[in-house]
């Protein structure tokens, strides 16, 4: 296939601004797309080369490497190419610019070899993963050699595309959401497919898998997809209530409750001498617990599972539970067997989503549980989340003291209903987190993504001191924004933030983000944070669920930021809806309290 057919697309859809027009193009290319790339074109839409999950490594070239293989392409100076990025701000532009004046000028002088032949998928994909996975001596020479070589060969659109894909830089602003709603066009005919394209990505969170599934087999394949192993699944995620009687009612009076463990949530997968451990955000983090690899080795029996659990800090000495913090140390230590003796773990399982072949997240929980039980060995390092089953409300209070004097966050109440289903990918009344309070009106913190920044007056002056943050719109596939915080950062997370900003900042709003508000710098959605605040309220600032106001749209007053989320990717952020009813489950509550004074 030719390349070229994508540097059109994506030349259409940086011109699109509306989500159906943009679904409706995306459509169109997959169906212009051949059988045998077609995973390969889910990535690259996406700015990608393979899912994260794989672990493996992206481009990585810098500004100034790039800036010589376009150099070495176009046979430009580098000193004239850096002068026309600072002019353009965008080494794609400047790449189309150079390639079509060469071409423009072997025209008129007859030299019709100039002309740039241009690219297949095949080549440009093989060559970028060349570039992707060189190593070691020499190799930042290599990758300039590759890329050069592929710019050369090149048509000035390719090149434009291929310059940002390397960057970094797509702009083509295309969600999961969006490419979910194109597959469903393009292979069930239209958008009512795609639920069921959407549980089998949920099943297996990988897009480019789920195309290939739909190219070969079609969409009946896709009703009888299962999880794989070594592939994601979504996770399940629970609701939040505050009233321990309505959940209790919520759950029809019975429920398996477990501890909530304030740790690292960890899906495990083994296929055959392979395992994986994935994160909350589906990232590949085997490499971080490999004590827990050996403990999932030795004490689950199996050829090909996928279990889950909740990977905690413990006190080498005592085995008493530590705070979540200290996982960090297993993300930087560079001696990783020495961050293992110095901060041990263990392992609190609480499902099991597939065994030998068998679907499990279509069982309900107790059949799960049983199951999960019947091939663990329990012993002092993974062990099964500590639980008991709950029919009363006072039961569950006394429940929840105690895991909470043990050092667990609360507990996590959940349903063993005959449909009580792992529900892959959706956060559902099936689970509910009772969690300690926050001394605040919110019940519970959001979690929120940064997508613009204020610089700060007086002291503070020319740093970055507030900053714009947004709930995510699954519906819309778009950020809105809610808040501006500027409060509960150390000086240090503020230095780090300048830095963070610096990579991340763009000269325009991101196409996925939704805001009246024009800060200093627009950020491109990727950093999460904790926010806590005193309440919701309507802001005619704010954009966050607008639609159902005559005033504004949701935000969070008083907002105050408690901890950056890495472990959670910008489409894990608080949705909108989820701020809608928080803010209605706040107006129940001041109505209570009034009729509680009449
Ligand atoms: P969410 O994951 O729901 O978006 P969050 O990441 O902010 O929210 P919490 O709201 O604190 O986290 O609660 C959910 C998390 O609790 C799960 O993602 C999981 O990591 C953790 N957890 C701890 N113990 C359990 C348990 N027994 N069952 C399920 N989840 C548990």
């Amino acid at each position: 296939m030719e390349f070229k057919v994508i540097a059109d697309y994506f030349d259409k859809l940086e011109k699109i601004s509306s989500r159906i027009q943009l679904t409706a193009t995306l459509a169109d290319l997959f169906k212009n797309t051949d059988k045998t790339v077609i995973d390969k074109v889910v990535y690259l839409i996406q700015g990608k080369l393979w899912p994260d999950f794989t672990g493996q490594p992206e481009i990585g070239i810098g500004e100034k490497f790039l800036i010589k293989a376009i150099s070495i392409a176009t046979s430009a100076k580098e000193e004239e190419i850096e002068k026309e990025f600072k002019n353009l701000g965008d080494l794609g532009q400047v790449a189309f610019n150079l390639k079509q004046n060469t071409q423009n000028s072997s025209i008129l002088s007859y030299f019709g070899s100039q002309i740039s032949q241009g690219l297949t998928v095949e080549e440009a994909y093989d060559d970028l993963v060349k570039i992707a996975t060189s190593q070691g001596e020499g190799s930042r020479d290599i990758k300039i050699r590759i890329l050069a070589g592929l710019l050369k060969k090149a048509t000035p659109l390719e090149a434009k595309y291929l310059v940002r894909f390397v960057d970094g830089r797509l702009r083509v602003g295309i969600g999961d959401a969006t490419v979910l709603d194109a597959l469903a066009i393009t292979f069930g005919g239209g958008q009512n497919f795609r639920p069921l394209i959407e549980r089998a990505y949920n099943l297996r969170a990988d897009l480019g898998n789920i195309a290939k599934v739909l190219v070969e087999n079609g969409i009946e394949a896709i009703k009888t997809i299962k999880p794989q192993p070594g592939i994601p699944i979504r996770p399940m995620l629970a609701e939040r209530l505050s009233d321990p009687q309505e959940m209790m009612e919520k759950m029809n009076n019975i429920a398996l409750v477990d501890y909530k463990y304030d740790g690292e949530r960890a899906q495990i997968h083994k296929s055959k001498d392979n395992i994986f451990i994935f994160s909350r955000r589906l990232e590949n983090i085997t490499s971080q617990y490999p004590d827990v690899v050996e403990y999932v080795s030795n004490f689950i029996r199996g050829e090909e599972f996928i279990v889950e659990g909740e990977v905690i800090p413990v006190d080498p000495e005592s085995g008493e539970m530590r705070p979540f913090q200290e996982l960090m140390h297993r993300k930087r230590k560079s001696d990783i067997h020495e961050a293992i003796k110095e901060y041990p773990v263990n392992v609190f399982l609480f499902d099991l989503m597939y065994y030998e072949g068998e679907d499990y997240t279509v069982k309900p929980l107790p059949e799960r549980r049983k199951k999960l039980e019947s091939i663990l060995s329990q012993n002092d390092k993974i062990h099964i989340a500590t639980h008991i089953i709950v029919d009363n409300t006072d039961k569950l209070k006394e429940f929840f003291y105690q895991a909470i004097s043990e050092g667990a966050e609360g507990v996590m109440l959940k349903s063993i209903s005959n449909d009580s289903i792992y529900q892959a990918g959706s956060r559902g009344w099936l689970w509910i987190k009772f969690k300690r309070d926050y001394q605040s009106e919110m019940a519970d913190t959001v979690d929120l993504v940064l997508v613009g920044a204020f610089y700060g007056k007086g002291k503070k002056g020319g740093k970055y001191s507030s900053f714009l943050m947004a709930a995510y719109n699954p519906d819309k596939d778009v950020f809105e924004t809610v808040c501006k915080v500027a409060s509960g950062f150390t000086d240090e997370e503020l230095d780090n933030l300048q830095k963070k900003i610096e990579e991340l900042k763009r000269s325009d709003k991101h196409p996925r983000v939704d805001s009246e508000m024009i800060p200093d710098v627009w950020v491109t959605p990727s950093l999460v944070a904790e926010i806590i605040g005193a309440e919701i309220t309507i802001s005619p600032l704010h954009t966050c669920c607008k639609d159902n106001y005559e005033k504004g749209g949701l935000s969070v007053r008083f907002p105050r930021f408690i901890r950056w989320r890495p472990d959670k990717s910008p489409e894990d952020a608080t949705t909108s809806k989820e701020i809608y009813e928080m803010y209605n489950s706040q107006l129940k509550k001041i109505d209570d309290k009034t009729s509680e004074n009449i």
